[in-house]
C-alpha cells in the first residue's frame, strides 16, 4: 500500500531515490518517495473561491462594486520575496482584478493544469466560468459585453492566471485578441452578433494568419476570398490554428486584392460553414490544453458581411491584434516563471544534500537571484508596452515587440533553470516545473518568432522619419 511506505528522508541517497522501487509487491517512482518526505510550504492564503461562484463580471464600474465582496487586498498573496511582489506598482482597482484572477488561478486551474495537458483536455468549464470573471473579453468596449478594461489590466490578468496553467491562459489569450479585432474593426452588427457571446466564451474563436506557405512572412499568404454574388468563396488552408475545431468562430486573413499586405482582407468563417474542415491534431510539446490543427477551406461560402473593418485591411488588423496578443503571451510567461520561481525556492529550502538543504549553497543562491532579476526586468518591460499601447504611444509596435522578445526568452530560461534546480525530479510529470518550462518554449516561437520581435525592433531602430 502506497500511504503505509516507509518515509524516506529529504537527504537521501539520490540514486537510491531516482530508482523505482518495489515495496509490498508495488512499484513506487521517485516522485513518491519525495513527497511522502517533503514538508508542506509555500501554501497559499486562504481561497475566495465564493467570490468567482458569484455571476461576477469585471467591467469596470463593476470593479469598483466588487470591493466589498473581496477581503482585504493582499499585495502578497502569492508568497515568494518581497523583491518580484507580482502586486508591485498596481493600483488598488488592478489589486483587486489581480486578487480575483489569482485565486482562480489558485482554485480552478492549477489543480487541474497536469491532468489537462496530460489527457489534452480542452477545459470548457473552465474557460466559462473564467469569462464569467470578464476574462473572455478584456479590453473589448463594454457596450457590447466587453469587460472595458485596458491592456495593462489584461496583461496582470494573464499573468495571474498563467501561475496556474500557462497554455490554458494562451487560449484565453488568443480568443481575447480574436475578440478585440471583431470588437474595433467589425460594425455594429458584428459585434452585436458575436462579443456578448464572446466574452461569455459561450462561443469561442480562432486566430487564422498562418499558413504551411507563410510563416514568418505572413503578408505571403495564398489562402484566398473571392466574390461571388452576396458570399465570399474562401479557398486555402491555415496551419497552426490554436482552437481549431473546437472554436466557434473564425477570424481569417484571406487576400482578396493582389499580392502583398494590402491585398489581405479579413473574414469571420463561422463553424458548420460548408467547406470549412480540420486536420489531425498536432502533438505539441506543450500548450497541450487547447488543440492546433491545420484548417481547410474548400470552396467555403460566407456572406460578404463577414468581412471585418475594409478590404485590403485585414494584415493591419492582424498586426494589430498581435500587439495585444504579443503582450499577452509576455505575461503568460511571467506568471510561468513567478510560479517556477516559487516552487524552486520551496524545493532549495527543503531538498538536502551534502549534509545541508540547497538553500545553502552559494551557486543556487546566486542562480535564484538572478532568475528574480530576471523576471522583475521582464515584468517591467512587459508593464511599460501594455501602457504605450493604452496610450496610442507610436512606439507600440516596438515597444510590444520588445517585451515580447525580452519576456518570453528570459522567463523561459527562468523555467528551465527552476527545473534545473529540482535535479532530477524536475524531468519528472508529477512535478508542474515541467510543464512551465514546456508552455513557455513556444512563447518563442509564435506570435510572430522572436527573430521576427528583432526585426521589427532594428526597423524602428533604423527607419529615417
Ligand atoms: C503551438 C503553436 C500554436 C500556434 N497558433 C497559431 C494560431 O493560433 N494562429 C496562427 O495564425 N498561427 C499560429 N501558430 C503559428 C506561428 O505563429 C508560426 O509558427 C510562426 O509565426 C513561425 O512561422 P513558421 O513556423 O512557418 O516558421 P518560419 O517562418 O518558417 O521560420 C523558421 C525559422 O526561421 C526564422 N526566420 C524566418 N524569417 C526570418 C528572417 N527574415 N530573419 C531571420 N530569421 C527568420 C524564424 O524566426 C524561425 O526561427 C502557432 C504555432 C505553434 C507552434
Amino acid at each position: 500500500m502506497l500511504n503505509s511506505r516507509k518515509k524516506k528522508p529529504a537527504d537521501c541517497n539520490l540514486s537510491q531515490t531516482m530508482m523505482s522501487g518495489t515495496e509490498e509487491g508495488k512499484m513506487i517512482c521517485a516522485h513518491q518517495y519525495y513527497s511522502a518526505s517533503k514538508p508542506r510550504i509555500g501554501t497559499f492564503a486562504t481561497d475566495s473561491m465564493a467570490l468567482f461562484l458569484r455571476p461576477l463580471h469585471i467591467c469596470k464600474n463593476a470593479v469598483k462594486n466588487i470591493s466589498h465582496y473581496l477581503p482585504i487586498c493582499h499585495r502578497r498573496d502569492i508568497l515568494t520575496g518581497s523583491c518580484i511582489d507580482i502586486s508591485h506598482g498596481l493600483d488598488e482597482e488592478q489589486l483587486q482584478i489581480q486578487k480575483v484572477a489569482l485565486d482562480f488561478a489558485k482554485n480552478e486551474l492549477a489543480p487541474n493544469m497536469q491532468k489537462w495537458d496530460e489527457e489534452e483536455t480542452f477545459p470548457v468549464e473552465a474557460l466559462r466560468k473564467a469569462a464569467a470573471l470578464g476574462f473572455g473579453a478584456v479590453y473589448c468596449k463594454e457596450k457590447f459585453g466587453g469587460t472595458g478594461l485596458s491592456r495593462l489590466d489584461a496583461s496582470v490578468i494573464c499573468e495571474a492566471l498563467a501561475t496556474g496553467c500557462c497554455s490554458t491562459t494562451a487560449y484565453i489569450s488568443i480568443h481575447n485578441m480574436c475578440a478585440w479585432m471583431i470588437d474595433e474593426f467589425g460594425n455594429d452588427d458584428i459585434r452585436q452578433k458575436w462579443i456578448p457571446h464572446l466574452a461569455t466564451m459561450e462561443k469561442m474563436a480562432s486566430y487564422c494568419l498562418t499558413e504551411p506557405g507563410a510563416g514568418s512572412d505572413a503578408a505571403s499568404l495564398t489562402t484566398s476570398a473571392k466574390k461571388s454574388g452576396s458570399d465570399f468563396v474562401i479557398n486555402g488552408a491555415k496551419a497552426f490554428i490554436s482552437g481549431a475545431g473546437k472554436s466557434d468562430v473564425y477570424v481569417v486573413m484571406c487576400r482578396t486584392g493582389g499580392g502583398g499586405a494590402k491585398g489581405i482582407s479579413c473574414i469571420l468563417v463561422e463553424k458548420g460553414t460548408p467547406g470549412l474542415s480540420f486536420g489531425k491534431k498536432e502533438k505539441k510539446v506543450g500548450w497541450n490544453t487547447h488543440p492546433a490543427c491545420i484548417v481547410s477551406f474548400d470552396d467555403c461560402h460566407v456572406p460578404q458581411s463577414n468581412l471585418i473593418g475594409e478590404e485590403g485591411q485585414g494584415f493591419t488588423i492582424a498586426m494589430k491584434g498581435l500587439n495585444g496578443g504579443r503582450l499577452n503571451v509576455a505575461s503568460s510567461s511571467l506568471g510561468a516563471a513567478h510560479a517556477s520561481i516559487e516552487k524552486a525556492r520551496d524545493h532549495l529550502k527543503v531538498r538536502k544534500q551534502f549534509g545541508k538543504t540547497l538553500e545553502n549553497f552559494q551557486y543556487l543562491q546566486f542562480r535564484l537571484a538572478e532568475m528574480a532579476t530576471q523576471l522583475l526586468a521582464s515584468r517591467l518591460i512587459v508593464r511599460n508596452a501594455a501602457r504605450a499601447l493604452d496610450n496610442s504611444d507610436p512606439s507600440s509596435v516596438a515597444l510590444c515587440s520588445m517585451a515580447k522578445l525580452f519576456a518570453t526568452e528570459e522567463c523561459f530560461k527562468i523555467c528551465n533553470d527552476a527545473l534545473q534546480m529540482f535535479g532530477g525530479y524536475g524531468y519528472l510529470k508529477d512535478y508542474p516545473v515541467q510543464q512551465y518550462m514546456r508552455d513557455t518554449r513556444v512563447h518563442c516561437i509564435l506570435e510572430g518568432t522572436n527573430e521576427i520581435m528583432r526585426l521589427l525592433v532594428s526597423r524602428d531602430l533604423l527607419t529615417d522619419r
